[in-house]
């Protein structure tokens, strides 16, 4: 038995088509800013490729790159800036960002309704409070994925790996508004492989590459593998493996690959964010009295 494959890119471009027929029918085309500090060549090689999607789709994007020196104060000013030009329909800050520089102060600081990364304790707040507004992009990525592919996610019985404020967490929110049973393991669960075997539904989220072996698989799960993980080959080359072992083909039902599943999503759903923010800003704008519903 092999497992089923989920791949990314034609859910991504399913996620994509929709959202460029939303942001079509609004008055503009919806405007991303993306600030980056410092000059990381990864964090570079992300930016350049959520602009080029952004114009793929017909959205309007901008890079701010501020120096590596850039203290804190420069940075809210420029954003203190975006928050308030109307033509900015989402904001967002490349992390991570440099030790002089509190990443929580910049995450309060972006107006929620411009918070294409769902970071800000409001959306954190709505999220679990079960009326998400803007949720962070991988979670909300990997539900479109579930969705496109008609995988049951009500009833199941869902186990994430994994327990961060990126991933983790905001699916674990997710997963339970998609009425899944929800168990959240971590590097200190005891036990991991018996709580993963219960799992219909297994999403690996760890950063450690190859963790989820096939005895840790019930047969015919659906496995998400989220982790993108840098390791040198037997050829002596760098290669990017997720966080499920290739065996684990055997034993699942359905499988995402690594590359090309979840990442095309990431990318995918910060675009339909920003859609998604124009879509509050234009109703704020349209209907002031109803602003107080979103931003109190
Ligand atoms: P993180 O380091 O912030 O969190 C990792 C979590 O996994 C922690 O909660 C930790 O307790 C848990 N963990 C680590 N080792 C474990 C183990 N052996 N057993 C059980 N739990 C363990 O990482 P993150 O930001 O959530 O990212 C996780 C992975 O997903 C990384 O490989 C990252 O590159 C990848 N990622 C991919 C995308 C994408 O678009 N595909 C987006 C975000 C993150």
């Amino acid at each position: 038995m092999s497992a089923r494959v989920l791949a990314g890119p034609p859910a991504a471009a399913a996620l994509l088509a929709d959202a460029a027929a939303r942001a079509g029918r609004l008055p503009t085309s919806p405007h991303l800013v993306i600030v980056c500090v410092g000059d990381d060549p990864a964090s570079r090689s992300y930016v350049r490729g959520k602009s080029r999607k952004a114009g793929e789709v017909g959205l309007r994007s901008t890079v701010h790159a501020l120096p590596e020196s850039a203290t804190q104060a420069e940075l809210l000013a420029l954003i203190d800036t975006l928050n308030r030009d109307d033509d900015v329909s989402g904001i967002l800050v490349q992390l991570p960002l440099p030790a002089q520089i509190a990443e929580a102060a910049v995450l309060h600081a972006i107006d929620p309704r411009k918070d294409v990364d769902g970071f800000h304790p409001l959306n954190v707040g709505e999220l679990w409070a079960g009326r998400p507004a803007l949720t962070p992009c991988t979670p909300a990525g990997i539900m479109y994925l579930l969705e496109h592919y008609g995988v049951a996610v009500a009833g199941a019985r869902a186990v994430i790996v994994g327990r961060s404020h990126l991933v983790g967490r905001p699916l674990a929110a997710l997963l339970l508004l998609g009425d899944a049973t929800v168990t959240v393991c971590h590097s200190r669960t005891r036990d991991l492989g018996r709580v993963t075997r219960e799992a219909e539904l297994l999403v690996a989220a760890a950063g450690s590459p190859g963790l989820v072996t096939p005895e840790m698989v019930r047969p015919g799960a659906t496995v998400i593998d989220v982790g993108i993980n840098r390791v040198l080959g037997a050829d002596g080359k760098g290669h990017l493996v997720g966080d499920v072992h290739p065996d684990v083909a055997g034993v699942a039902g359905a499988l995402t690959p690594v590359p090309g599943g979840v990442g095309p999503m990431t990318v995918a759903q910060l675009l339909a964010n920003t859609v998604r923010a124009a879509e509050l800003q234009h109703a704020t704008r349209a209907h002031p009295e109803v602003a107080g519903e979103f931003v109190r």
